[in-house]
């Protein structure tokens, strides 16, 4: 079976928020004084999560990405993943995270079957790395891609939210740093999600301009070229590969949307199932599972709520993009 949508899209992918909680609180994502903590009865139990991605999965959701908050921060993710990965018709599941506890479970996550993490690193600076994730800590986080290399998550990409006068001027670090230790890098436009990301709109810098950066940092006789994605979940990248063998992606959200080939819902940590991360529709699905419905019922809600994912974002429309939840909320 497969889940298509009102506009012939073809959804296979779920990212899947564990928690809100975080142990960063980044500058585009937090206004910084937001309780986000749920009720621990707020937030989805592991089985059920188990329980959901399994209906998913015979619905031909095949990829699962297991986010936040920060999803280290939940308790038994390793369990999870182990319960993930042996789902039939779960063919990957993959992890994003700040790293600050990946030196802990890079290599049980690893064996319990996750294939490849998806790091946040804003920054090399130590300094600039505190202020924009307001406390974080980068030589753990440096500890943490590390480990994630060792335990043989294949690839680790890492991804800088790009702010100009913030960051940008180290898109020439982040290159020669992905290059140097073999990882794929993604560079991402600020997108204006929630109260944070609204004001760091500002900061914002297009994917065409981060493009000239990268290029001008990589010289005239290194040709940036446009290729596939090698692994992942598209269709969010433009990728260009150097001759250096290092894959560069440019997430332009904003500037040039991929809505058209969109192929993916979000859970949130309390069960709401969120057509698109720029627009406001959700469809509770913890109400009724703890009201005992079966399987069956849960089934046809979701396939209901495929039919309302709307055509494309609404970053456009200042009122809807304040209004949405912070990204930590909806599994950015
Ligand atoms: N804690 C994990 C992490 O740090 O990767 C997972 C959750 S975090 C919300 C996931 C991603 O959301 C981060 O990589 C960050 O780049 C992205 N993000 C959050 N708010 C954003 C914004 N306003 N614009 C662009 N990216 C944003």
């Amino acid at each position: 079976m497969a889940l298509i949508d009102s506009f012939g899209r073809s959804i296979t992918y779920l990212r899947v928020s564990v928690t809100d909680r975080c142990n960063m609180r980044c500058l585009y994502c937090r206004v910084g004084d937001e309780r986000l903590s749920v009720e621990s009865r707020e937030l989805l139990t592991l089985e059920e999560l188990t329980r959901l991605i399994r209906i998913f999965s015979l619905l031909g959701i095949e990829k699962i990405r297991i986010t936040g908050g920060e999803p280290l921060l939940r308790k038994n993710l390793v369990g999870l993943v182990q319960d993930l990965t042996v789902i039939p018709g779960i063919r990957e599941v993959s992890l994003s995270t700040n790293a600050l506890l990946l030196e802990r479970f890079a290599d049980s996550l690893k064996q319990a079957g996750l294939r490849r993490v998806n790091v946040s690193l804003d920054s090399l600076n130590a300094d600039t790395f505190a202020k924009v994730t307001r406390g974080g800590r980068l030589e753990v986080v440096l500890q943490g891609i590390h480990a994630a290399v060792v335990a043989g998550l294949n690839p680790v990409k890492v991804n800088m939210v790009v702010m100009r006068g913030v960051n940008d001027e180290e898109i020439p670090a982040m290159v020669a740093f992905a290059r140097g230790h073999g990882l794929v890098l993604r560079f991402i436009e600020t997108m204006p999600i929630g109260e944070a990301g609204l004001r760091m709109d500002q900061c914002y810098m297009s994917a065409a301009e981060i493009l000239d950066r990268v290029q001008a940092s990589i010289g005239e006789d290194h040709v940036l070229k446009t290729g596939n994605q090698p692994v992942g979940n598209g269709p969010a990248n433009y990728f260009y590969y150097m001759e250096s063998g290092t894959t560069i992606g440019i997430i332009s959200a904003k500037s040039r949307n991929f809505c058209e080939t969109c192929n993916r819902m979000r859970l949130t940590s309390r069960g709401e199932l969120v057509f698109c991360l720029g627009n406001m529709g959700r469809m509770d699905l913890k109400g009724p599972m703890r009201s005992g419905v079966d399987d069956d019922y849960l089934r046809r809600m979701v396939v209901q709520a495929v039919q309302q994912k709307p055509q494309g974002h609404m970053f456009q429309d200042e009122d809807n993009h304040r209004a949405l939840h912070v990204m930590s909320g909806l599994g950015g």
